[in-house]
Order: C-alpha cells, then structure tokens, then sequence
C-alpha cells in the first residue's frame, strides 16, 4: 500500500512536470513556426533569424533545466570559472545585443580553480543571464548586465548583476521555491535549480534584490587549494 501511495505521488510529479514540459515548449515552437512562415513569405531570411535563434535557444533551456532536475550524478573537474565565463561570453554578448542590453564583464584572479561540473554551472549563468534579460520593461532605457567575479577568502564570487525591475517583498519571499513564476511564460523551476546546482557543489546562492532598482545574484564556490 506504501508503495502504491509513493508510486501514485511519483506518478503525479511526473505528469506536472510532463504537462510543464509540453506547455513551456509549444510557446517557442509556435513562435519559430511563425517566423519561418513569415520569413518564407517575405523573402527577408536574416531578419528572423535572430528570433528563431533566440527561439531555439530557450527551448533549449527550458529542456535543460526540466532534464537537470532529475539529474543525479555531479561530475567534478578542477577549472578555471574564468575559463567557463569565457566560453559564454559570446553566448551572453548576443542575447544582451538582441535585448539591447549593455554587457560589461570584469574577471579577476583568473588563475584560480574550482571543482565543478562545467555545464551545470554554464546553466545558472546561463539561467542568470536569462532572468537578467527578462526584468527590463519596455521603458527601461541604460540597460545593464555586469558580470563581476573576485576572490572572498576561500571563495570564488561570480557576481551577476543588473538594473532591471528588481524584485517586491512579495517576490522575493516567494523566491526560490518550484515552479514559482512571475511571468507568462515562465517555468519558475530557473532560480530553485540554480540554487540548488550551487548548493551541490558545497557553495553559496545569494539574491539581492530592490523593486525598480535592480537585482544582483552572488554565487560563491570554494576554492581548492590543491
Ligand atoms: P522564471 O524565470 O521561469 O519565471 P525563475 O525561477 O528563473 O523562473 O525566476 C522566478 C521569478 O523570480 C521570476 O518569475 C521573476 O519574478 C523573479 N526574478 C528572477 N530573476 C530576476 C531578476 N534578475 N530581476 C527581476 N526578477 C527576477
Ligand atoms: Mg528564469
């Protein structure tokens, strides 16, 4: 009978978590679908490219982060985080130019190492990076994204920060737990996952957060002294 109750709740989380899947991804795909109908139409490629990419590139998140959530096994390298941040750089430069964002990144101490699963943490920077572009309304003008790193006793810091709306009491009491969300199209698994990415590696995850302001994200991970 336990096991039936267990496997009744296992099945519930999976059709929750199925029915989130299906419905993240049908909003980029109907999206995609339309621009390369558009773009057949008028001839003019290039000009949705850059949606369709764009596109693509949250289907591809979305899936990521669904997928790293049932994920179990952490496997560690020694690296260097401004190695990682390097290889992103390209990545986060295009979708700040696409939301008209203003990038500046400053790395500092980029001979130290920390023991991580590189993907998962290009994922919380990746996700960072997505909330970023996300918190700026229409009429917000001198759109910023710093990504600031620095070494805090036995830690690395990556500090992402930026000017966008920020976050109310009300959000921010609410921030971190499954599924929560904000936005219309929103998973609100992005935060939680990030959080906990982090937590697994044995280091920290802050949110400093001010409504109309801006929100800064600080991830710490320990440094090894090997
Ligand atoms: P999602 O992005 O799918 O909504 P997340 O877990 O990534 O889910 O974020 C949860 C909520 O936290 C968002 O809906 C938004 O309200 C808030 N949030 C996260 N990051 C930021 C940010 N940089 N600026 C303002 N609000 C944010
Ligand atoms: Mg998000």
């Amino acid at each position: 009978f336990e096991n039936l109750l267990t496997f009744h709740h296992q099945m519930e989380a999976v059709s929750h978590i199925a029915a989130g899947v299906a419905h993240e991804l049908r909003n980029p795909l109907s999206v995609i679908k339309g621009f390369l109908q558009l773009a057949q139409l008028t001839n003019d490629h290039q000009k949705y490219y850059d949606t369709i990419m764009s596109e693509l590139n949250r289907m591809n998140g979305i899936l990521e982060d669904f997928l790293s959530v049932s994920r179990r096994k952490l496997d560690r390298r020694w690296q260097s985080p401004v190695q990682i941040m390097d290889s992103l750089t390209e990545i986060i430069k295009a979708e700040c130019h696409l939301h008209d964002v203003e990038f500046q990144l400053e790395l500092s101490d980029t001979d130290k190492q920390v023991y991580v699963n590189e993907s998962m943490v290009k994922q919380v920077l990746l996700n960072l990076l997505r909330n970023s572009v996300e918190a700026y309304g229409e009429s917000n003008a001198n759109r910023m994204l710093k990504i600031e790193t620095m070494v805090d006793e036995a830690n690395y810091v990556i500090q992402v920060k930026d000017n966008g709306k920020g976050m109310p009491q009300s959000v921010l009491k609410q921030l971190g737990k499954p599924f929560f969300t904000t936005k219309e199209r929103g998973t609100g698994i992005g935060i939680p996952l990030c959080k906990k990415i982090i937590e697994d590696h044995g280091g920290n995850f802050r949110v400093d957060s001010t409504y109309s302001v801006g929100t800064t994200v600080i991830i710490s991970l320990p440094l090894g002294n090997h």
